[in-house]
Parts: structure tokens; sequence; C-alpha cells
């Protein structure tokens, strides 16, 4: 089973001319198979976080370490993390001119598999998975983000995700965009993919509404730029109720 470990991870970021810390010492461990959920105010450093996985160029990582299955990943290339298995959504934001979808994947796919899927047998999955997120199959034929709504970004990230198979997701669902149907789509894919039992699901959300339909294993609470409080699906109950405000307090907040 393979195993994400963040260890003590300090991240800064230069803002105004000044080196600011955002991450203060995250530690968190995500297994294959297992769905996280990390919940947090807005400010709190998770997408910096998930940006900092990502290998993003304006993240300094100044302590710590980051490894999957004992590799380390802050040494790999942006190509390297995706054929390790890390699938980091936010990693394809930028509109593909001339490249459509179907032939994107295909790259991916041949990227990650270190060859390319057979022609026939791919577009059959390609079609299953569309026909899954109720996608119309014009959009195969469509260039990669251009003009994409939010609702069509989530869903060919959805569409990554059960085509790439990675071994570790993060899914940061940077919430402003996400519309009911959207956060549907989001959903029903993480629970698609989570029955496979071989994706570990790092879910990043600033809303607990997305837990009505995902029922995560463990629940992270982020302040402050690390991890305020670990537990199960019960503490996602009491974010629901409660809000951030016990972690907020005090300063706690970056
Ligand atoms: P969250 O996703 O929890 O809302 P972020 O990681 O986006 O939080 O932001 C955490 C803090 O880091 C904020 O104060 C934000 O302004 C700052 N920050 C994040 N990224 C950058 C950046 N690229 N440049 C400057 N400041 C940044
Ligand atoms: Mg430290
Ligand atoms: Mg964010």
């Amino acid at each position: 089973m393979a195993t994400l470990e963040i260890r003590d991870l300090h991240v800064t970021v230069e803002a105004d001319n000044a080196t600011k810390e955002i991450l203060k010492g995250v530690d968190l461990t995500v297994k294959q198979g297992e769905t996280h959920a990390i919940m947090g105010p807005n400010g709190s450093g998770k997408s910096t976080l998930a940006y900092s996985l990502a290998g993003h160029p304006k993240y300094t990582i100044t302590e710590g370490t980051v490894t999957l299955d004992g590799e380390d990943v802050l040494e790999m290339s942006v190509d390297e993390r995706a054929r390790a298995g890390l699938f980091l959504a936010m990693q394809y934001p930028v509109e593909v001119p001339g490249v459509s979808v179907s032939n994107f994947l295909r790259t991916s796919a041949t990227a990650i598999r270190g060859e390319a899927p057979k022609l026939r047998t791919w577009i059959k999955e390609v079609k299953e998975a569309m026909q899954h997120l109720n996608m119309d199959p014009a959009f195969a034929e469509r260039n990669v983000n251009e003009g994409f709504s939010g609702g069509e970004k989530k869903r060919h990230e959805i569409l990554q995700l059960e085509l790439l198979k990675p071994k570790i997701a993060i899914l940061d669902e940077t919430d402003s965009g996400l519309d009911v149907d959207a956060l549907r789509v989001v959903s029903e894919g993480v629970n698609r993919v989570r029955e496979t039992g071989e994706v570990g699901t790092l879910l990043i959300t600033h809303y607990t509404r997305i837990l009505r339909y995902v029922k995560p294993d463990h629940v992270h609470v982020f302040a402050g730029g690390r991890i305020a409080e670990s537990g199960g699906p019960e503490l996602a109950d009491k974010l629901e109720a409660e809000g951030y405000e016990a972690y907020t307090k005090g300063g706690v907040s970056a």
C-alpha cells in the first residue's frame, strides 16, 4: 500500500518584498485506500499545502520532508510526481490551446503508465468514465480548459482522476467555484475511486457541506499553517455545528 508522508513541513512565500511563513510544521500521513478531509478557515494555508505538494515554484520548502513510499517527493519534477502516482488537481489549471481533452488524457496516461494505452480499450475507458460523469461525448474534443465553466473544470478533474488511477489524489476544491452540481460530481467521483480501495484521497475544503456526500475516514482541522486537530468523521459533525471559531481565537489563524 502506497503511503504519502508529510513531516514537519514549513513553507514560505515572497509577498510585498518580505518572506512570509505560511506552513508551520505540517504532519500528515495518507495511505492508499484512505479518505482524508482537511478543513479549515480561509487563509489558514490549505491551498499552500496543495501547491507545495504540486511543486509550484512560488512556494519554498524551508524545512521538513514529503515522501511517497520513502521516495523524496520534493526532489521530483512535476512529471515525476505524476509518474510516482501522485495526482494533484491543480496541476493542469491552464488552457492548452490546440490540445483536446481526449489527446491530453491519452498523453497523460502514456506518461504515467510508461506506455501508450491501446487505442481500442482506451476509447472504451474514456467513454465509460465520461458516462459516469454524465458528460457529453463532445466534451472530449474540446481544448483543455478553454472556456470551461467551473463545473466542467471539476468534471475534467474527476475524469482525470478516474482514468489516470493515481495512488494518492490531492483535491483542493477552492470552494468558491463549487455549485451544487459540481459538488455532486466531485463527491460521486471521490466515492467511486474510493470503492476501488486503490486511491488515497486528500480532500481539501473550507465548507463542511461536501461531507454530506463524502464520508471521510479521517478529518483534520487546519489552522494557522498546521493541523490543529485530527479525528474521525465525528469531527466533521462538530465543525458543521460549531464552525472554526474554536481554532481561530487567540490569533491561532495565519
Ligand atoms: P487557504 O487555502 O486555507 O484559504 P492559502 O494557502 O490560499 O489559504 O493562503 C494562506 C496565506 O498565505 C494567506 O495569507 C495568503 O494570502 C498567503 N499566500 C498564499 N499564497 C500566496 C502567494 N502566492 N503570494 C502571497 N501570499 C500568498
Ligand atoms: Mg519545525
Ligand atoms: Mg484555498
